[in-house]
């Protein structure tokens, strides 16, 4: 049994004041959803005040992302051992909108996907647990290339760093095109993607395939993440929008609950 996760990716958004409401929000409703894991993704500079505010608590932490190097003159970039001094139990990596508006330029898809499989390989060797992000983009999805962006970015993940790191990671399958526009996937097209995402894996380790947290993200909200959620291969959300209010957030906790 996969025990499901909701990961809360605040993007850039948040003030201190913010902060402290919506967590004083969430954490006086944690008991209504004590069997399955939650983290929340703030912007990297409030990841102390987060960090104070949950250690203790049932709920976890990290990045929305880390650099592929250990250290040295790369303004701005964030190590995977920084993430060690602030106790993040994971990172984001590879999320749509740092591989569309900042990776991209002059790169090619297989060159992005190296960048993205250090960037793992740095979090796994830290022991930092990362959430990798895969999807398909609009022209890609109505090229109806879904399947071989999703297999592609796979493979070339597993070419990279091998099948072995899959069984200290989790997978988000994130169509860019249901990213904050509003239009989640069906739960139908959602599993049919997860279902061939663990197939995929399957093909190389049968164990992993079977253990590994596969999340769906892409505008979740408290009234849709219980039907999502509700498919075989769908173990909990990742929740850009809706996790900026405690009490939107709690709802798709309680719905992934509901599954357990
Ligand atoms: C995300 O940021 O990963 C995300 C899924 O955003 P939203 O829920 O707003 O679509």
């Amino acid at each position: 049994m996969r025990k499901p996760l909701v990961a809360g990716n605040w993007k850039m958004n948040g003030s201190s004041a913010h902060n402290n409401a919506l967590l004083d929000g969430i954490l006086s409703q944690v008991d209504t959803f004590p069997s399955i894991d939650v983290a929340l993704f703030p912007p990297a500079v409030y990841l102390q005040q987060v960090q104070q505010r949950l250690e203790g608590s049932v709920i976890e932490w990290g990045t929305q992302n880390v650099s592929s190097y250990p250290k040295g003159p790369f303004t701005g970039e964030i190590s995977a051992s920084m993430l060690n001094d602030f106790n993040c139990n994971y990172v984001l990596i590879g999320h749509s909108e740092r591989r569309c508006l900042y990776d991209e330029v002059d790169l090619d898809l297989s060159v992005l996907d190296r960048i993205i499989a250090e960037k793992y390989a740095m979090a796994v060797d830290k022991g930092v647990t990362p959430i990798i992000c895969i999807g398909e983009t609009p022209a890609e999805h109505e090229a109806n290339k879904t399947e071989e962006i999703i297999i592609g970015h796979l493979d070339t993940i597993i070419k990279h760093q091998g099948i072995k790191p899959l069984s200290q990671t989790v997978l988000a399958y994130e169509p860019v095109w249901a990213i904050g526009t509003g239009l989640s996937a069906t739960p139908e097209w959602a599993q049919e993607v997860h279902q061939l995402m663990r197939e995929r894996i399957a093909s190389h380790d049968k164990h992993i395939a079977e253990n590994i947290r596969i999340l769906y993200g892409g505008s979740v909200k408290g009234n849709n993440a219980r039907p999502l959620f509700s498919m075989p291969d769908v173990d909990g959300g990742l929740i850009g929008g809706a996790s900026l209010s405690a009490d939107e957030f709690v709802t798709i906790c309680q719905a992934a609950e509901q599954q357990v």
